[in-house]
């Protein structure tokens, strides 16, 4: 029986890997984890019998114990509880909470010294070098699950990184991908949050509009698979049926498809190093009839260029990258920042924050990278509010 715990258990992510799990024989539920989706967190508890379930907030404790009563199923509050809930022995622990709040958590689970299902990109982008460090310490494994890296995973199999050319990612291009480019400066919320052919959560989707989502995708193969910058290229890909792509110093290119549909990367990093079936569409590619690929606009997604400039940079760039895009995206979900405005908070985050020299200081523990995540918040709202008050 593998024991299983999710962290984020009500986001899309998370529901994907409940979906899989549920009718699965051989799991145990430990832990299930959440934010105020307290109803979906108990009504996922009580399907796979979790022994705890743990919501992020402390307001939504009481919430959380009576929809749980009588049901003998634990149940634990705040922040705290989520990183006592990441020590709970656990085989599996999938890491799919939303943003810089889910690196302690996964940081943590590795210390149990089993696999980590990592879909939390901002855990490499903030803080790889100590994430894998931290993982070959407890001899435990971290497996991607972002689907682009979980395609490169596949196929490396049983190559050697020294004959590995270049890793190539595809990006769908996001909900503005043909839009003329003045255009973008009035996009909406509800235009930005619909993806072409992905179903995911709101700010990831958001992010795939603006590309933010990709340049986290670049600093995070770089991480994880240990590549140089100038070997990862991206590549725009409207049909999103091929994830990534490498190439080998034969000039072989290998490419992995499928459909556009996560179930597929969770349920190879759940069977992993198995195979198993998977409940995922089989591609018809006579019916598919042809893929498309393009060059992405630098001027259409700046967010590209700013994830090579953070990979030059180095250091806690990533954490400050991160953090800013991460207020840059709350002000424009609450209406108070254009959809293109956001790169410019980002870009200015990192001048003023590099001007300070404090970028490139090495991430040399957990408390230093969640200090400059602090930091970069507070000066990308400081450039937010000064921002906003130049437009009346
Ligand atoms: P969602 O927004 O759908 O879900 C996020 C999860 O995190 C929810 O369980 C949410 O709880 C919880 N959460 C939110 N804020 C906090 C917090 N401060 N503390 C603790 N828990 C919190 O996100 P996705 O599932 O789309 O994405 C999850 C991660 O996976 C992200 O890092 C994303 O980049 C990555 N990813 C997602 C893909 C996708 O297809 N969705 C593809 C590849 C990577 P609640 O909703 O109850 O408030």
């Amino acid at each position: 029986m593998r024991r299983i715990s999710i962290f984020g258990a009500t986001g899309s992510i998370g529901q994907n890997t409940i979906d899989l799990i549920a009718d699965g024989d051989g799991f145990a539920v430990e832990v299930l984890t959440g934010g105020r989706n307290v109803a979906l967190l108990a009504a996922q508890a009580r399907r796979v019998r979790a022994r705890l379930a743990v919501t992020a907030h402390e307001e939504c404790r009481a919430e959380l114990q009576d929809a749980l009563a009588g049901s003998g199923i634990e149940v634990a509050a705040g922040t705290q509880a989520l990183l006592e809930a990441a020590d709970r022995p656990a085989d599996w622990t999938m890491s799919a909470i939303v943003g810089a709040a889910g690196l302690a958590p996964g940081f943590r689970a590795l210390a149990q010294g089993r696999t980590l299902a990592l879909a939390n990109k901002e855990s490499l982008v903030t803080a790889g070098p100590l994430l894998m460090a931290e993982a070959a310490r407890h001899n435990a494994t971290i497996l991607p699950v972002d689907s682009e890296h979980s395609a490169v995973f596949q196929a490396l199999v049983g190559e050697d990184m020294a004959a590995v050319e270049r890793v190539i990612i595809t990006a769908s291009g996001g909900a503005f991908r043909d839009w003329p480019l003045e255009k973008l400066a009035s996009a909406t919320l509800a235009q930005a949050s619909a993806h072409p052919n992905w179903a995911m959560g709101q700010r990831i989707t958001i992010d795939s509009a603006s590309m933010f989502n990709k340049s986290l995708e670049i600093i995070e193969a770089r991480e994880y698979f240990g590549i140089s910058p100038n070997q990862i290229e991206v590549v725009i890909h409207p049909q999103s049926m091929i994830h990534a792509l490498v190439g080998f110093c034969d000039g072989a290119l290998m490419a992995h498809l499928g459909p556009p549909d996560m179930r597929h990367a969770i349920g190879y990093a759940l069977n992993w190093p198995d195979r198993r079936a998977l409940p995922v569409a089989r591609l018809d590619l006579a019916a598919i009839g042809t893929l498309s690929f393009q060059a992405p606009d630098l001027a259409r997604y700046p967010a590209l260029r700013l994830a090579r400039d953070v990979m030059a940079t180095g250091g806690l760039a990533g954490a400050a990258f991160n953090a800013a895009k991460e207020i840059a995206l709350d002000h424009f979900i609450v209406g108070g920042l254009s959809f293109v405005a956001m790169a410019g908070i980002v870009e200015d985050t990192l001048c003023q924050l590099s001007g300070a020299g404090v970028l490139t200081k090495l991430p040399d523990s957990l408390d230093t990278v969640l200090a400059m995540d602090h930091l970069a918040r507070r000066t990308a709202n400081d450039i937010v509010a000064a921002w906003q008050g130049k437009q009346g």
